[in-house]
């Protein structure tokens, strides 16, 4: 307990994973804690004592998982090892402090999602700007930016991260990082480390560069703050293995299409609108990549859509080719089939946490590599030849694996037997000394049956024994003298020779030693491969972008997707356009429809139909239309010609933030007044039912208000898409020549309705609110009702019940005036929305003049 408690007194905040013999024991509050979320049985130590000593352990062979459970409650684990082999009597066993894992820095596949990164982030605010870093230390990706507190927090929102470092009592730092589900685990240290001079010195140092003008983020001094307190606080957290961070990227919102986390949310990129199944999401429709790093390359394009026509270009050439050359993508599918996750076997292999058999699937993939190239050597699209160029770099680590590890090595060091002969010549001599022994021990069988006559005697092995002679019974009596008894069994005898045990002491020393060596030879050949991260990285970046090139490839020749225009203009155009995972999910055929923004002429579109009739659909195909094209995939239309956008804002649906206390309309004008204050002219704005929240005269206000501000301002006159059930805005158009109205087709048969989900010019007169009712199955008598009332609705009178509707008005002014005079006689339930704004104007102008 003395020794436990010197090593817990080191890393008070986490949890001790202590190794006694075959388990990870954990005492105190550590026991409380984890026997609370692994769900396992809290004993203690000296039961009997006064003060017993709460404890509660896992099995060593099975600590990964539960160490994963823990990372996922947000826990820091330490392990602490045995490292020496316990010796008969009470001597105490050397301990140290082996690995430090935490939720965001975590190497081990079973914590890690492959198909996703896994960044820890940083972030510091100081007036009003914010540096932030991301890492993900298993593929050795590391971003920074600086910017503004709101531009950061959009960007950070985006992400979802499980662990982040701020600066100690950094609260704003903490809200930007915060993912709303809680579940980021905030590491807070000084606030110095946080210091731009410091996190300059650190990257300086880690990078060995001059400057971080390489970077791009010289003169971004909150950038290189959070990156270099970042990469120092998990410095200090792994010790080493931080070799395969090569390089650090500047994020930067120009470069990007941005898109923010309502967007991602709302139009279901990633992640399905609450708890929905997974294949609602885009992601589940276009990824089919075949290998872990294109997955995560894919998702990365798929976040951040580039802004520069060049790369997109770049990426929209490469599927071309691939599209019109069929085999070629055949051939390089079916290598890149099964092809390792080099960056990860790289981190782990860097961090020296790698196993014998990580080394091989790195030799196996540098093996393949060139065979990749080779599939599209028919291809001169610059990307493609890029690609292949990098996949035939020259690397010592291929050959150096090769000739350094047993191809049928055990999946552990310690097991042995891991390097090859021929490699090391001291290893190769304890090989000699350990098999020469065993041999001598092999042969003695034979020998010892001649010499004694005794034809079932055997030589055998067991762990507490060691090497022992056995002899039966019946034939005790032939047992020569310098054979000493040692184990008595039912009908044998157990025997050792001093010879045997001198032999058995060298086969065991030499054993013991060429385990101890092979982890050094080991260590040594992880560091060779880690100082060839660099190039590494290229390879495995090489074949995760050809494995997303020809995942869309694959996907826009069975979908029949189109090359998209990308340009410079402002303009969005879509003929024939398909929402994708729409498309995919229903049982019906998916309708196509085009759509028109231009900035001047057609600027905003209203779009007015029934329920379920498909605005939704087509609002969303537009948004996802433009995502795709920015990311320089395919896209599910006939002909597409997009303009380069800066974002895409979206404000769909009720999505409703009761977890956080705040009311529906609460949320919904919160990411309306997001759009308003952000948006720029060229950004797409996507508002479905915008103002429904609240009661209809103040949401229909509301939403005209909103359009026009969109429309009205001349530095923010984003291309918009307006879905509503209001009826009243669609006269928009008639003031606004910007402003064009769409609406769902539908055809009327008897009393039932027919969705064409066909979007064609022009409004929507009716709501068909109460034929959609009749459809989810409202009682036919309510139905009734409701249409009746409609109906006396519709020709002016009240609601049942209603008191006349001058009675309702309550008096406004003692005194007779003409302002009074007109309000008295208006009958506000006639009053059309557009009217009482016309009317609004009117009466101020005669309040005016009364004041007058
Ligand atoms: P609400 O006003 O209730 O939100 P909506 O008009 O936005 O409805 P959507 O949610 O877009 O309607 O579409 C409703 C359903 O109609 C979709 O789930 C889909 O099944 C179908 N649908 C939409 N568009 C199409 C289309 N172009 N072709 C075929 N089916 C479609």
């Amino acid at each position: 307990m003395v020794q436990y408690r010197e090593v817990k007194k080191r890393h008070p905040d986490a949890i001790l994973f202590f190794q006694v013999g075959d388990f990870y024991e954990t005492f105190e509050d550590d026991a409380r804690e984890i026997s609370r979320i692994l769900n396992i049985a809290l004993t203690s130590r000296d039961r009997d004592s006064e003060n017993p000593v709460p404890l509660a352990g896992v099995p060593v062979h099975a600590a990964e998982t539960y160490i994963s459970r823990l990372l996922g409650a947000g826990k820091t684990v330490v392990v602490c090892d045995q490292v020496e082999q316990p010796t008969a009597g009470k001597k105490l066993v050397r301990r140290e402090v082996v690995d430090v894992v935490t939720p965001g820095t975590t190497l081990s596949p079973s914590t890690l999602d492959e198909r996703e990164n896994n960044f820890v982030a940083a972030a510091v605010v100081v007036r009003e700007r914010c540096g932030f870093a991301m890492l993900d230390l298993s593929t050795g990706e590391f971003d920074a930016g600086e910017n503004t507190l709101a531009a950061a927090e959009n960007i950070l929102a985006g992400y979802r991260f499980r662990e982040a470092v701020v600066p100690r009592g950094g609260e704003e730092a903490k809200r930007l990082l915060s993912t709303g589900d809680g579940d980021c685990s905030f590491r807070e240290i000084d606030d110095w480390r946080f210091g731009a001079e410091e996190g300059r010195r650190v990257l300086l140092e880690h990078f060995a560069v001059e400057n971080l003008v390489c970077f791009g983020i010289d003169d971004e001094p909150l950038a290189a703050a959070a990156a270099g307190a970042l990469l120092g606080w998990v410095g200090e957290l792994r010790g080493s293995g931080l070799k395969h961070i090569t390089g650090l990227r500047r994020f930067a919102t120009s470069d990007t299409l941005f898109l923010d986390a309502e967007t991602l949310r709302n139009l279901e990129l990633f992640d399905p609108i609450r708890g929905g199944a997974v294949e609602s999401t885009l992601v589940y429709h276009v990824d089919r990549t075949l290998t872990a790093p294109g997955a995560r390359v894919l998702r990365s394009w798929l976040r951040h859509p580039s802004r520069a026509i060049a790369a997109i270009e770049a990426r929209l050439a490469g599927i071309d080719a691939l599209v019109s050359d069929q085999i070629a993508l055949r051939a390089l599918r079916g290598a890149l089939g099964g092809f390792p996750d080099v960056e990860r076997l790289l981190a782990r292999i860097s961090a020296e946490k790698a196993g014998p058999r990580e080394l091989l699937a790195l030799s196996d993939a540098l093996g393949r590599a060139p065979q990749i190239a080779d599939a599209v050597r028919g291809i001169d699209t610059a990307i493609v030849l890029d690609a292949a160029s990098d996949l035939r770099l020259e690397t010592g680590s291929y050959e150096l694996i090769r000739r350094s590890i047993e191809p049928g090595s055990p999946p552990h060091l310690r097991d042995g037997g891991v390097v090859r002969r021929g490699f090391d010549e001291r290893l190769d001599r304890l090989i000699d000394d350990s098999e020469g022994g065993k041999r001598w021990v092999a042969a003695l069988q034979e020998s010892e049956r001649k010499r004694t006559g005794i034809s079932s005697l055997k030589v055998g092995f067991n762990r507490v024994f060691g090497y022992y002679i056995e002899v039966s019974r019946a034939h005790a009596d032939k047992v020569p003298g310098n054979y000493a008894a040692r184990q008595t069994l039912v009908a044998s005898q157990r025997y050792v020779t001093a010879e045997l045990k001198e032999r058995e002491q060298s086969i065991l020393l030499a054993e013991a030693r060429r385990v101890e060596l092979e982890k050094t030879i080991f260590a040594g050949i992880c560091r060779r491969i880690a100082a060839e991260s660099a190039t590494l990285q290229r390879i495995a970046a090489a074949s995760a972008k050809l494995d997303v090139l020809a995942g869309l490839a694959d996907l826009a020749i069975e979908r029949h997707w189109c090359r998209p225009a990308v340009d410079d203009s402002n303009d969005l155009v879509i003929v024939g356009g398909r929402h994708p995972v729409v498309e995919a999910l229903v049982d019906r055929e998916f309708i196509p429809n085009d759509l028109v923004l231009r900035p001047d002429e057609r600027q905003v579109i209203v779009i007015t139909g029934p329920n379920m009739g498909g605005k939704s659909t087509f609002i969303r195909q537009a948004a996802i239309i433009s995502i795709l094209a920015h990311a320089g995939s395919f896209v599910p239309a006939d002909r597409a010609e997009i303009g380069l956008m800066d974002r895409v804002f979206t404000r769909v649906g009720s999505s409703d933030n009761l977890a956080k206390g705040q009311s529906t309309f609460l949320v919904e004008m919160g990411e309306t007044a997001k759009i308003l204050h952000n948006c720029t002219s060229r950004s797409l704005v996507l508002l479905d039912e915008v103002g429904r929240g609240t009661s209809t005269l103040d949401g229909l206000s509301l939403a005209w208000a909103v359009t026009e501000f969109l429309i009205e301002n001349e530095r923010r006159r984003p291309k918009t898409l307006f879905a509503t059930h209001y009826h009243e805005l669609t006269r928009l158009a008639d003031l606004y020549p910007g402003v064009h109205n769409m609406r769902v087709d539908v055809k009327e048969w008897g009393n039932r309705i027919i969705f064409l989900y066909r979007i064609v010019p022009g409004a929507c007169d009716r709501s068909y609110g109460i034929h959609v009712a009749q459809l989810a199955g409202l009682p036919a008598s309510v139905i009734r009702r409701a249409g009746a009332i409609l109906d006396s609705l519709e020709e002016g009178e009240q609601l049942p019940g209603d008191a006349p509707a001058a009675a309702r008005q309550p008096s406004l002014f003692d005194a007779p005036d003409p302002l009074r005079d007109r309000l008295l006689a208006l009958d506000t339930d006639r009053v059309t929305p557009i009217d009482a704004l016309r009317l609004l104007d009117e009466l101020r102008r005669l309040a005016l003049e009364t004041r007058r």
